[in-house]
């Protein structure tokens, strides 16, 4: 069965299945150089910022990166002002902080780089918000994808959908077919993608995981009566050795969002005495005593699925045209970085700047040979987010397959030492900031200043200090301007030249 009137008659047509942000961020970048999106959604989404069953990760702690807050501007320009007007928090990095990393406390100070910080609910919210502002998106709700339907030679030509239906006993009507030019896979970490593909005759991708059993936990409060700090953010980081994590999030509506994490198989309690009492066991207790006098606003929530996983798409010698994954269904990360946002935004720009250079906009047709390459280029947008927590999670005990790789054992040397000089020398700092909020590649830690530098060792004889950094610290770096990094004038790969 066909859908009828699916397609606008001589116009171009994508679909993009999943509604999350790597669904909208695609739907985004697709508006402007197709006649008409359908974006395909299982859920009904909530008419306020609310959690639903397709995004449960929601009820955990998200940070919106700088390479996030670029590409979700540049794909809707105006975003960003209204998640300031909507309560979400700027968090200046690290002068807003109070972060630990592997190597001790970080000083705090400018370094240009700032992380958003608000309710997941309120930023799919104010997305769809603005991507049902675009004329070509049409929203289908309470619709599932279940397959891809083949065309031409190694091509799609379309989807497998259907829609919930209570009257039916499996809760769903009869599939039915709906025609695209360009099928756009976002539907996260339990994509049918490789099934689908091999329904096609081709192969399943390939897999990397590694997993350094992550889990989380989450609850929100409210903050105890007359609390006052000089931080909005407390971020404390694990290491292999003391693998618990936590970070109390400032949200909208003068709430924190508090999640708190073990590796390796610790796993947090789930009830609110459990949880606070994890929190006294982390690297340090400021995360404690903010919040044990703090009132809890609703249950502790525990996580699901956290491990590093990538399909590399990009590997297969035959893909079906016309067809394309991107967002977690690619690359999903330990939630511990704060990646997949940037990576899906990212991707979606790739998408776009695809696009653009084929000139399909008013030409009413997609051309075919699109799709093969661009797996590339997310791949690569997907390599940069990996060089991190891919890398960094080998080092946890049961994460790799044997021992590490020589090149990973002097990675982990190399970062160990950046981690312990960046905690004072803030070129270094803001160069690692620089990666981390994937705004420049990986390569900019090994810039000349910065390899000098770490080479050389912490500037400091006596090792980090053991109580947090307040706003302005005497810095036992001489005053030096932050690095000529990126981060002001950002520019992500995809928009250079
Ligand atoms: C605990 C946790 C914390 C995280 N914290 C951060 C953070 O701080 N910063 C950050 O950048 N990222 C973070 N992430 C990652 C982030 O949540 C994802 O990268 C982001 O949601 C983009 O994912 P996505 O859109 O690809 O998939 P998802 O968000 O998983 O969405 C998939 C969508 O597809 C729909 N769907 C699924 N199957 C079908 C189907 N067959 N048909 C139709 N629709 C379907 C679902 O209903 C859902 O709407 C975190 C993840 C976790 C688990």
């Amino acid at each position: 069965m066909t859908d009828p009137g699916a397609r606008p008659p001589g116009g171009s047509h994508a679909v993009v299945l999943g509604g999350s942000l790597a669904g909208l961020c695609a739907a985004a970048a697709l508006a402007p150089h197709v006649d008409r999106v359908t974006l395909v959604e299982r859920d009904r989404y909530p008419d306020e910022p609310r959690w639903r069953r397709g995004v449960p990760q929601a009820r955990h702690t998200h940070n919106l990166l700088g390479a996030g807050q670029r590409s979700l501007e540049l794909l809707l320009p105006g975003l960003l002002g209204d998640l300031r007007d909507l309560g979400m928090v700027e968090v200046r990095m690290p002068q807003d902080m109070l972060l630990l990393v592997a190597g001790g406390w970080v000083d705090r100070f400018d370094s240009r780089h700032t992380v958003l910080s608000g309710s997941r609910d309120l930023l799919d919210w104010a997305v769809r918000r603005r991507v049902r502002e675009l004329p070509a998106v049409e929203f289908r709700e309470e619709t599932e994808a279940v397959g891809l339907v083949a065309g031409h030679g190694d091509s799609v030509r379309g989807v497998l959908l259907r829609d919930r239906d209570p009257s039916a006993r499996t809760g769903w009507s009869e599939p039915y077919e709906r025609e695209a030019d360009l099928v756009v896979d976002a539907t996260g970490r339990g994509s049918r993608a490789p099934a689908w593909l091999q329904s096609l005759g081709h192969q399943a991708p390939e897999e990397t995981v590694v997993d350094a059993g992550c889990a989380y936990a989450t609850c929100v409060f409210e903050p105890p009566p007359g609390h006052t700090a000089d931080w909005k953010c407390v971020l404390l980081q694990s290491t292999p050795e003391e693998p618990r994590s936590g970070i109390l999030n400032p949200i909208e509506n003068d709430r924190w969002m508090v999640s708190v994490a073990g590796l390796g198989g610790e796993r947090p309690p789930l009830d609110h005495a459990g949880f606070v009492d994890f929190a006294k066991r982390l690297r340090s207790t400021v995360l404690y005593d903010a919040i044990r006098d703090a009132k809890p606003l609703g249950e502790v929530y525990g996580s699901g699925r956290t491990e590093n996983r990538r399909r590399h798409y990009e590997r297969l010698t035959r893909w079906p045209d016309r067809f394309l994954v991107l967002g977690d269904a690619v690359g999903a990360f330990n939630p511990a970085y704060g990646q997949g946002i940037s990576v899906a935004g990212m991707s979606a720009l790739v998408l776009r700047r695809a696009l653009e250079r084929a000139g399909t906009r008013g030409t009413g047709r997609i051309p075919a040979g699109l799709t093969g390459p661009l797996r590339k280029g997310i791949a690569r947008c997907v390599d940069a987010a990996w060089m991190l927590s891919g890398n960094a999670d080998l080092a946890y005990p049961g994460a790799a397959d044997g021992p590490l790789p020589l090149a990973a054992r002097l990675g982990k040397r190399y970062t160990d030492r950046l981690l312990k000089v960046a905690t004072t020398d803030r070129t270094v700092a803001t160069a690692l900031f620089d990666m981390t909020h994937l705004l420049a590649p990986p390569q900019v830690v090994l810039r000349p200043r910065v390899l000098a530098s770490v080479l050389r060792g912490p500037r400091t004889a006596t090792p980090a200090s053991t109580s947090p950094p307040t706003a302005a610290p005497a810095s036992a770096s001489p005053p030096t301007a932050p690095s000529p990094g990126p981060a002001a004038g950002a520019r992500l790969p995809e928009e250079r030249p």
